[in-house]
């Protein structure tokens, strides 16, 4: 929930909650124009830190790049801001939404004069899916809406506008009594959840599909590859096709948000066992481990919070 008395970086400045507001002529208001990031804040057993922090500013600098949006400060700088929001709001344990924009001037398609606005807000969140879904895996059906061809949005930018088609997706698996919906790409392969990606195992081998597949690039993605790969897992990024799915041992998500959840079905199949796999569960220990920073932080994956 929101905490109001709180402050909310606004281009270079700690402001009041309730002041941190956009007039409702704003380019991005219209045309979706915004750029942002999902990050959190642990409190581990060594203070609050947060994941991964620059490689989530980089990328939003590099979705940025691709809008054309020059946002002018540098991860340095974010990375600074984020410290502070985190400070300012007395935060331990958090989630933290950089966000950059196409402001307030005129309107047209063609953002002439609308300054990039850039604010880091912070507020503390619980389990995307819920707690017990971190145990017991929760419940997908694949999406009738796709993921956008790779011509016609780009994927790899964390863009506001394209959560419209992730919204699509989560309001008709939530219609349809699923806890997620997951989406196949323009050539009816496997993508990724609206705001997760997903992972299969199958006779002990990792499998996820490929930034080719129209996925955002999850660092959570990314970092579960890395830690599987440090256990002695085989990892292999691949095509997959939808019924890879139902017949898999395991399958899981993994995002800021969702962390890492196991799904116990696809489409009503029961997945595997209908309950977190060895392998989920095993790859899950080992990343609240490190979230935890209950072993040695050798990726330096960590950027503690000074108090
Ligand atoms: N795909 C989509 C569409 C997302 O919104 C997210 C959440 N940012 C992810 C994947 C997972 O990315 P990450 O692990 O970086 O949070």
């Amino acid at each position: 929930a929101f905490d109001e008395s709180g402050k909310i970086w606004f281009n270079g400045k700690l402001v009041d909650w309730k002041d941190a507001n956009i007039h409702v002529l704003s380019h991005v208001v219209h045309y979706g124009s915004s750029v942002f990031e999902g990050i959190r804040c642990y409190n581990t057993k060594k203070g609050p830190a947060v994941f991964r922090l620059q490689d989530h500013l980089q990328r939003l600098l590099n979705s940025g790049k691709i809008y054309r949006m020059d946002i002018p400060y540098t991860v340095e700088e974010l990375s600074q801001a984020t410290m502070d929001t985190i400070k300012a709001n007395k935060l331990k344990e958090c989630y933290i939404r950089p966000i950059a924009f196409r402001g307030y001037s005129e309107l047209g398609v063609y953002p002439r004069n609308c300054p990039v606005e850039t604010v880091i807000a912070a507020w503390g969140w619980g389990q995307y899916l819920g707690e017990e879904a971190l145990e017991n895996g929760v419940d997908l059906g694949v999406s009738t809406w796709r993921r956008m061809a790779p011509d016609t949005m780009p994927n790899m930018a964390k863009a506001g506008s394209n959560y419209m088609n992730s919204q699509l997706a989560k309001m008709e698996s939530v219609m349809n009594g699923y806890d997620e919906a997951i989406m196949l790409d323009y050539q009816g392969m496997v993508s990724e959840g609206s705001g997760e990606n997903i992972f299969l195992v199958k006779d002990e081998v990792l499998y996820t599909p490929p930034v080719s597949s129209s996925l955002l690039g999850g660092i959570t993605r990314d970092s579960i590859m890395e830690i599987a790969r440090d256990m002695g897992l085989e990892v292999r990024e691949e095509t997959l096709p939808r019924e890879m799915l139902y017949i898999a041992d395991e399958v899981f998500l993994t995002g800021t948000a969702a962390e890492l959840t196991p799904i116990r079905s696809i489409d009503k199949i029961t997945v595997g066992e209908g309950k977190r796999g060895e392998i989920t569960k095993k790859l899950q220990e080992t990343f609240f481990k490190v979230l935890n920073c209950e072993v040695e932080d050798e990726k330096g994956w960590l950027s503690f919070v000074d108090e």
